[in-house]
């Protein structure tokens, strides 16, 4: 299993959305890791080539709002032709990671995909009417590119709800953020892999102070639990791991410090 990590480029928001944390803190602990003192979230991206898939994970933003967008120019410059990913799992279907999908009219952007694996409480949250009518004018936004996205994969959505998908591939269920979101555990053992979607939005933050939850969470509670005993987890079994919101496209491991966890990510290079 090969797996590239992309980048889409990043979104700006604001430290105010995190709940939990004075903005003055959360500067202090970016600068403390060398990171830039900024509320700017990069989002990653991730094609997996096995025997005999290629898998796309997320899609990024798709340009949405001004977020991200550079998914196809970062396949470009990787070798990778959108035409040859067949399959992709997604996290959760929030617009920076469902925006890259599909073009406006339900449109796909990935025309050979066979199989779109999205957890089936995702896929069943985002297309019920009533929730769909009772939100907010601000978030009814997100419904829409979520099924414009779906609708363009029409049959071949593939919800699941077990853990193993596919050969080396298991979900994990990682509820909170929303409803169906999901981890993907690529490989086993000492060489395995865990994606875990949007675990962490600013890394060092919620790494660091797992009690601190973004606006974005449909469940702020349920997401802080989930956090926390993932990153035990994590810890405990010193797993690699990545997510769609590490400051670099690259992997890293949580170590506990005392009642508390840090992150170190791997070495990288923009050069491969
Ligand atoms: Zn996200």
């Amino acid at each position: 299993m090969a797996v590239t990590m992309l980048s889409d480029g990043y979104l700006d928001v604001s430290f105010e959305l995190l709940d939990g944390i004075k903005a003055a803190k959360a500067e202090a602990l970016l600068e403390k890791r060398g990171v830039p003192p900024l509320p700017r979230m990069n989002i990653n991206a991730y094609v997996v080539e096995t025997a005999d898939r290629t898998i796309l994970i997320d899609s990024g933003a798709g340009g949405i709002n001004g977020w991200g967008g550079r998914l196809q120019v970062a396949l470009a410059a990787a070798g990778i032709d959108p035409l040859q990913i067949d399959t992709i799992l997604l996290t959760h279907a929030h617009p920076d990671h469902i925006g890259g999908l599909a073009g406006p009219l339900q449109t796909p952007v990935f025309r050979n995909v066979q199989q779109l694996f999205v957890h089936e409480r995702e896929l069943a949250f985002w297309r019920d009417e009533g929730i769909y009518s009772n939100a907010p004018d601000g978030f009814r936004p997100f419904f829409d590119v979520a099924r414009n996205a779906f609708n363009a994969y029409g049959e071949k959505l593939v919800p699941f709800h077990q853990e193993a998908i596919l050969p080396g591939i298991q979900t994990v269920n990682l509820f909170g953020h929303t409803p169906g979101h999901t981890g993907y555990l690529l490989g086993d053992g000492s060489d395995s892999l865990l994606i875990w979607g949007d675990i962490v939005h600013f890394p060092h933050i919620q790494v660091a102070q797992p009690e601190v939850t973004i606006a974005f969470d449909s469940d702020s509670a349920q997401a802080a639990h989930t956090r926390k005993q993932l990153l035990d987890r994590v810890a405990t079994d010193k797993l690699s791991i990545s997510g769609m919101h590490f400051n670099f496209p690259t992997a890293g491991s949580v170590q506990r410090e005392g009642n508390a966890y840090i992150l170190n990510y791997d070495l990288w290079s923009p050069v491969v």
